[in-house]
């Protein structure tokens, strides 16, 4: 990729930073489950957590090229830490900057992107994942106050979290949805259940519950029903950045087993020498380096206010797909070493699969990149 000199700045120091304060304990707080919230103090010192959020409001005024390096260089070293990042910067902190009324932008940024407080996006619930249309969190409006009712779930950040934009019903229509800014202080609002996961161990997932939550009237981003806009308005920048994380996983398992594959000898020779081994390297290369071209081609459209849903789902899929597969053959160039915790390639699989599900699943991607492919054949289909 072909980098201006301040963007290989950033890369080269979101790289020494990952390496420096992410790669010794990535491990361990997979292992454990644990989250490390000193990690984000640090990241908001390095000026990251509001990386696309204007200046004024305390952000780095950057673009959605410099997330998707920030993300691939995180990915590379700890994908949970980018996950978790990923759902505060993107999912909550850009969606606020970018919906936001004047008065919510100032009363919550500068706190976000410092690293006070670690935001999160609350969208999915038990009953509606893909079709997230199908939400039933209500929000009814009684006097200076919005009472929100219902649960969330898969909330990456939900336990540690200060801060939640969340999506709630406020009518029967499919679309009548709005977006709430939710403090975790405010009465009705607590954290349920914390799921134990597969990989993204040190990302923190769990349920959010609302019981007659009172969310201040002030706190509706925009006006009743605008959520869908406000979803679109961030989708296109959330893909794009999680093909970053992909990216940074399949670097972080081709870097490995590739060295791995100079270093393990058998029949008297380096394992590289054998050429089954050397079409798995080939691939992973060469499939990263497609990936790549194309998420920051996608991002770059973003950037230029050209991204399209249809670009963004098919980097989103191509990315996920790809990283898994890479992680998957790193494991087979190590061997049964891969398969155990010696070596982090496992680790690297388990956090690929995820790129997989979350914002929105690769099948759903598929749909969307059909629909729009074969609009001309019928418009009125309802996938
Ligand atoms: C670790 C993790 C972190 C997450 N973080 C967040 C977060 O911060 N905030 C948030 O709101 N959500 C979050 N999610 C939720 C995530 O976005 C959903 O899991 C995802 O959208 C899929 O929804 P679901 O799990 O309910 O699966 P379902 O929608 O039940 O899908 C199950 C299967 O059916 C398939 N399927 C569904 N509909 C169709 C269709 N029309 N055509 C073809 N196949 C279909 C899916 O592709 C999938 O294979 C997170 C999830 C995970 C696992």
């Amino acid at each position: 990729m072909i980098f201006s000199q301040e963007q290989e700045m950033l890369a080269k120091t979101v790289r020494d930073f990952a390496e420096k304060e992410l790669a010794p304990g990535a491990a361990t707080r997979d292992e454990k489950e644990s989250f490390d919230r000193e990690l984000f103090v640090k990241l908001g010192e390095l000026g990251l957590l509001g990386i696309t959020v204007p200046e004024q409001y305390g952000g780095s005024g950057l673009n959605a090229t410099a997330a998707t390096i920030v993300m691939e260089e995180l990915g590379a070293v700890c994908a949970s830490t980018a996950l978790s990042y990923l759902a505060h910067s993107m999912l909550a902190v850009h969606n606020l900057s970018v919906n936001g009324s004047e008065d919510q932008k100032k009363k919550y940024l500068p706190k976000l992107c410092s690293g006070e407080w670690i935001g999160g996006m609350g969208m999915t619930e038990p009953g509606a994942g893909s079709d997230l249309l199908g939400m039933k969190t209500k929000a009814e409006k009684k006097g200076n106050v919005y009472l929100l009712n219902g649960t969330k779930t898969f909330i990456t950040n939900g336990s540690v979290g200060d801060f939640f934009l969340c999506y709630a019903r406020i009518g029967s229509e499919k679309k009548a949805i709005g977006t709430f800014l939710v403090e975790k202080s405010f009465k009705g609002f607590s954290v349920g259940k914390k799921l134990h996961k597969l990989g993204m161990r040190a990302s923190p997932t769990s349920e959010l519950v609302f019981e007659n939550c009172e969310v201040p009237k002030e706190n509706l981003v925009g006006r009743e029903g605008e959520s869908v806009g406000h979803m679109m308005r961030n989708l296109n920048i959330e893909r794009v950045t999680i093909a970053g994380i992909s990216n940074g996983i399949a670097r972080a398992a081709l870097d490995f087993s590739n060295k791995y594959s100079t270093q393990r000898r058998q029949f008297e020779r380096p394992i590289g020498h054998f050429q089954m081994v050397q079409k798995m390297i080939a691939d992973n290369f060469s499939h990263y380096m497609a990936s790549r071209a194309l998420t920051f081609h996608c991002a770059k459209l973003v950037d230029d206010q050209k991204g399209s849903n249809l670009m963004a789902a098919a980097c989103k899929v191509f990315a996920a797909e790809m990283a898994t597969k890479v992680a998957l053959n790193a494991i087979q160039i190590l061997g049964g070493y891969g398969y155990t915790k010696e070596y982090p390639v496992e680790r690297f699989m388990r956090d690929a699969k995820l790129m997989e599900i979350g914002a929105g699943t690769s099948e759903v991607m598929r749909l969307i990149i059909a629909r729009d492919l074969l609009k001309e054949i019928d418009s009125s289909y309802d996938w």
